[in-house]
């Protein structure tokens, strides 16, 4: 017996479901490449990717997931033997600072924790110790989707020029590119990066970078440059070296659809959507976190409430409890799927991913089929989550 048909529900934090529009938008021929149509398909996104990482500095798009589009950072302005400082909240700044290993750069864990986003003052005291300025760069996500931390850019930005440090500033924006504030150039980050199938609902397979004038002038000497992913390569005037081969023309038609969608909502609603329907999420949670009898088995991974994502958030489960039966039961069920514990929370929490394409009816449902799952399984929760969400919905959403 179950009550799914049709579309499954993808809850996980990506690749994220995608607008019908979007999918539309790709079910064409492909360009002619070198035409005026396909030159201007480039340009239109290249400059809204600037938009949407708001700088003035350039961007760039790959052929490549997101562990891609940090080797296109990392060997562009990186050389041999460089030190980098990774600021942990996670897993995710940690996999590409092993990235960064992997190509030769010398790589410290500034030591954060799976439960807590990054302290600012410890990246500003750090900075400060290194008085012959050996760091290059420093690496740190804005969301880690495992732990579901958010990270405050801006603060960290501030505490880096406090410092007088001159590293670069590299920030991986996959889980929040299009759901939150994002401010490279105001919050003084040289080189962002994100990948185009969370917040930007589109599918997997386009990687984006934005490079500042400061980071433009490093590259020039950086050691690791390659041809595929260099800078310099997809400066040349014809259109063929933009994406240093064949462009992946279906790709862009659906990106440059999903980004109309995007600006045609207005960034500003896109963010407070996001905001909205994450804090729903985060009702839901603490309520079945409330009330249980004997010990706590349902609890948000990030100890702080101001560090908590609005675009995913990852709820512990212990005791005897297996996270996966909760997940099995929701797919085969009721066909939504969520997302599992990564990292060190493996096999001991699930994830709930609220970005991109998300509405009050796919939140609220999510949050309903977890607590139909609840229910039937015997797993202990306080009761009424999906209802606190209801609650909040109602009174934050003003008629
Ligand atoms: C998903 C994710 C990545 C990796 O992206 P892939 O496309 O899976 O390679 C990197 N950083 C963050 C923060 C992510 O959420």
């Amino acid at each position: 017996m179950t009550v799914r048909a049709g579309r499954e529900f993808l809850a996980i934090p990506g690749p994220t479901n995608m607008p019908d529009e979007v999918l539309r938008a790709m079910h064409r021929p492909a360009l002619d490449i070198y035409s005026q149509q396909m030159v201007n398909l480039t340009d239109s996104l290249i400059s809204d990717l600037s938009k949407l990482f708001a700088t003035k500095g350039k961007s760039y798009i790959y052929i490549a997931n997101g562990h891609g589009a940090w080797e296109a950072v990392l060997s562009n302005v990186l050389s041999r033997g460089d030190k980098v400082l990774v600021l942990e909240s996670g897993r995710f700044a940690i996999g590409w600072g092993d990235a960064a290993r992997a190509m030769g750069a010398d790589v410290e864990v500034l030591k954060g924790d799976w439960r807590r986003a990054i302290r600012p003052d410890k990246v500003e005291a750090r900075l400060r110790a290194d008085k012959e300025h050996a760091i290059k760069a420093i690496l740190a996500v804005q969301v880690d989707t495992a732990s579901g931390a958010y990270n405050d850019i801006e603060a960290i930005g501030r505490a880096i020029k406090a410092s007088g440090h001159p590293a670069l500033f590299m920030v991986d924006t996959v889980a929040s590119l299009g759901c939150m504030p994002f401010e490279m150039d105001k919050w003084g980050i040289d080189v962002a990066m994100s990948g185009s199938q969370k917040g930007l609902m589109t599918p997997p397979g386009l990687g984006f970078v934005a490079a500042n004038h400061r980071a433009q002038a490093v590259h020039k000497k950086a050691g690791l440059r390659t041809p595929y992913w260099d800078w310099t390569e997809r400066e040349g005037v014809e259109h063929y070296r933009r994406y240093a081969g064949t462009a992946p023309i279906h790709l862009l038609f659906a990106l440059r659809q999903a980004i109309d969608m995007l600006f045609e909502e207005g960034l500003d609603n896109v963010f407070a959507r996001h905001r909205l329907l994450g804090e729903a999420v985060r009702r839901a949670v603490a309520v079945w976190a409330e009330g249980q009898v004997q010990g706590q088995v349902l609890g948000f991974n990030i100890a702080e409430p101001g560090e908590r994502s609005n675009t995913v958030t990852t709820v512990l489960m212990s005791g005897d409890h297996d996270p996966a039966r909760l997940h099995r039961y929701c797919k085969e069920k009721c066909g939504v799927v969520l997302g599992v514990g990564i990292g060190e929370l493996q096999g001991q929490a699930f994830r709930i991913a609220h970005m991109g394409h998300i509405n009050a009816p796919m939140i609220l449902g999510t949050l309903g089929v977890i607590e139909v799952g609840l229910n039937a399984l015997g797993i202990p929760h306080g009761k009424g989550g999906t209802e606190a969400a209801i609650t909040w919905l109602g009174e934050s959403v003003r008629a």
